[in-house]
């Protein structure tokens, strides 16, 4: 991460603004999530692995709706040391976090089946997909237990519901049933803390990842902000899209 002034998140935020943290928010639903998190008041931590990228969809955003508090802050969640130099940026900037979206994935690998899989490239994804995730919790936990409304998205999907589950895309789909499993534990284990912890499916939606025939971008990012804006008695340890559960 570079150590320019431009990627600090400036200091101050409106008083009462929620600090949220996207991760992987370049393009796709995670700018989209990013823009409807600034739209409804909240300090956005836009995140990405490439720092140009960051700041120019922050600066895009802003310009876009004038006067959004979106801030640039480069973040690889496969790099440890990356995702601690945020870490520590957000605490002496806010010393609190309020919501944390574990968005950013990798590798819908449609040309592989389980049973003739390349091993390295099931690896790979689960580097992004749940450690990725994991790495960002573990991180950012005693920031999201500093605040009073702490929620933690996990994005995932529904083809990683083990109920039905068949083949193909082994690597991306292995990798989201265990962010799943990852997202029950998180939730027990922060329940004590208040903090609410779920996964989400966007649904089939229309991005680089998701190709051209699906949902528009907006409504898959609202999927995500549903679990993001949960009021403090919302549910914790769900799988929900659009708002109502998923089958496991
Ligand atoms: P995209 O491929 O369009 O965007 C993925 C984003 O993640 C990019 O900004 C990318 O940045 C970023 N990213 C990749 N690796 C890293 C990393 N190591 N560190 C930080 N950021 C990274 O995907 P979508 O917007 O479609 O998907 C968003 C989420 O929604 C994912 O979790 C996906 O699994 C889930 N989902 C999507 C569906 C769909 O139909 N689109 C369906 C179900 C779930 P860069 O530009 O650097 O690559």
């Amino acid at each position: 991460m570079p150590s320019s002034a431009a990627s600090t998140p400036a200091p101050s935020a409106a008083p009462t603004a929620r600090i949220a943290l996207v991760t992987g928010a370049t393009r796709g639903i995670g700018r989209e999530v990013s823009r409807q998190l600034a739209e409804r008041g909240h300090t956005v931590l836009l995140t990405g692995r490439d720092p140009d990228a960051v700041r120019r969809a922050a600066d895009e955003l802003r310009a876009a709706a004038g006067t959004a508090d979106v801030r640039p802050l480069p973040l690889d969640v496969t790099d440890d040391r990356s995702v601690a130099r945020a870490a520590a940026r957000v605490t002496a900037a806010f010393g609190r976090l309020d919501v944390l979206i574990n968005n950013a994935a990798i590798t819908y690998d449609t040309w592989q089946r389980a049973v003739t899989a390349d091993l390295a490239v099931v690896r790979e994804a689960a580097e992004t997909n749940l450690y990725g995730p994991w790495r960002m919790a573990t991180a950012f936990a005693p920031l999201l237990r500093a605040s009073a409304h702490p929620r933690l998205v996990n994005v995932s999907s529904e083809a990683a519901a083990l109920t039905n589950m068949g083949g193909g895309t082994p690597a991306y789909t292995a990798s989201k049933a265990a962010l799943n499993a990852l997202t029950r534990m998180l939730a027990a284990e922060l329940r004590a803390d208040g903090v609410l912890v779920n996964a989400v499916c966007p649904g089939w939606v229309a991005t680089d990842m998701g190709g051209p025939g699906g949902r528009p971008v907006a409504a898959g990012a609202a999927s995500v902000l549903h679990a993001a804006t949960l009021p403090d008695d919302g549910p914790t340890g769900g799988f929900f899209r659009d708002g109502r559960p998923l089958p496991w």
